[in-house]
């Protein structure tokens, strides 16, 4: 297990970010906050998924007036992401939200954020500063800025300094470029300078395929660094997906477990059966399935041939070894009885059921 860096502990309507808690996995919806309803039902799926943290963008002051709604038809914590107006941060405070993220390289004034940290003091609601490559005022030409991570983090510390001088210690912080060298040296020196617990990114990674990749060499490098508190997987699609990555990237790391873990060969001559539609369909299933055993984690393997398929899954609970059209059923060890191709995922799917 990776030594964590000890950072403080904050409170997000429940959720504990900091201070070595399970690193708390977000996503941000892309619906428009606008039509409350659409939101909430996007708000339901990343729920059903394992999202722990929601944030909703506010560009306006109807968004904002409809936080109120939109907490009420949710489980998790809300966050409200507030570019340009001070005002809406207030208002959203007012509306009950669970934390605010801040970008504090378009907010404006001093004067505008010491008004809104006093608000989110009295409503006892954190503040992240999101601190963001593309958008730091401080740097007016970030391409050509030799040290980028310590014009990031330059940045942040200034904002964090900000609400220091309120008297205000509930912070995160972000310090998100696209490219994951920036990133990982920016996370790196600021966790030098400041105890605040640290929300993760690789910003604009780009799609399922692209993102999944940077977000995982660049999270999977801070990670193993102890570093940081909760992650956000930004991927140009289905935010559900973000999810899904993240939860992927911790249990690789063995940070945190979605309770299962399949264990598929890469299929080679010897496959007999359509392994590749078999697992997908598996995964696709095992998704659907809610575990709130995560303690536990059930390894199923599903091997293309019973020459080395067994052996080469022996630390799976249960799994399947592949013949012509059918496949032998493995339990621990064991050899347990013969299941024909089309009921694998059938089969294999009620066995995990049964089993957490
Ligand atoms: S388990 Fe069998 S089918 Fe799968 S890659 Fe290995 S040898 Fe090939």
């Amino acid at each position: 297990m990776f030594t964590r860096k000890e950072t403080k502990v904050i409170n997000v309507g429940g959720v504990k970010i900091g201070g070595g808690n399970p690193i708390a996995i977000q996503s941000m919806t892309n619906t428009n906050t606008r039509d409350w309803k659409a939101t909430v039902k996007q708000i339901k799926q990343l729920q059903d998924a394992g999202c722990e943290i929601i944030r909703v963008s506010v560009p306006d002051i109807e968004c904002a007036k409809n936080i109120k709604l939109i907490k009420k038809n949710i489980k998790i914590p809300l966050v409200a992401d507030i570019h340009f107006d001070h005002r809406l941060a207030i208002e959203s405070i007012k509306q009950g939200v669970d934390k605010l993220r801040i970008n504090p390289g378009n907010i404006g004034s001093k004067e505008k954020v010491m008004e809104l940290v006093k608000e989110a003091k009295k409503a006892h609601i954190p503040i992240r500063i999101g601190v963001n490559a593309g958008s730091l005022k401080e740097v007016h030409d970030f391409s050509t800025t030799k040290d980028k991570a310590k014009a990031l983090v330059k940045a942040a510390i200034e904002h964090v300094k900000i609400l220091e001088d309120c008297d205000f210690g509930d912070i995160a912080v972000s310090l998100k470029a696209s490219d994951v060298e920036t990133t990982v040296e920016a996370y790196k020196l600021f966790a030098s300078k400041r105890n605040y617990p640290t929300h993760l990114g690789i910003t604009e990674a780009g799609s399922i395929f692209r993102g999944t990749i940077k977000s995982s060499v660049g999270l999977g490098i801070m990670l193993a660094q102890g570093l940081g508190d909760t992650i956000r997987v930004s991927l140009t699609a289905n935010p559900v997906e973000e999810v899904r990555v993240a939860y992927q990237i911790l249990q690789s790391l063995g940070l945190r477990s979605t309770g299962v873990e399949v264990i598929s060969c890469p299929t080679c001559s010897r496959t007999k059966v359509n392994l590749i539609k078999i697992v997908d369909e598996l995964e696709a299933a095992l998704s659907k399935v809610h575990n709130k055993n995560t303690k536990k984690n059930i390894k199923i393997a599903v091997m293309g041939c019973v020459v080395n398929g067994p052996g080469e899954a022996k630390e799976a609970d249960f799994g399947i070894a592949g013949g012509i059209g059918e496949g032998i059923l493995f339990q621990k060890g064991k050899i347990i009885c013969k299941v024909p191709e089309d009921k694998w995922v059938k089969k294999l799917l009620s066995m995990y059921k049964k089993s957490i």
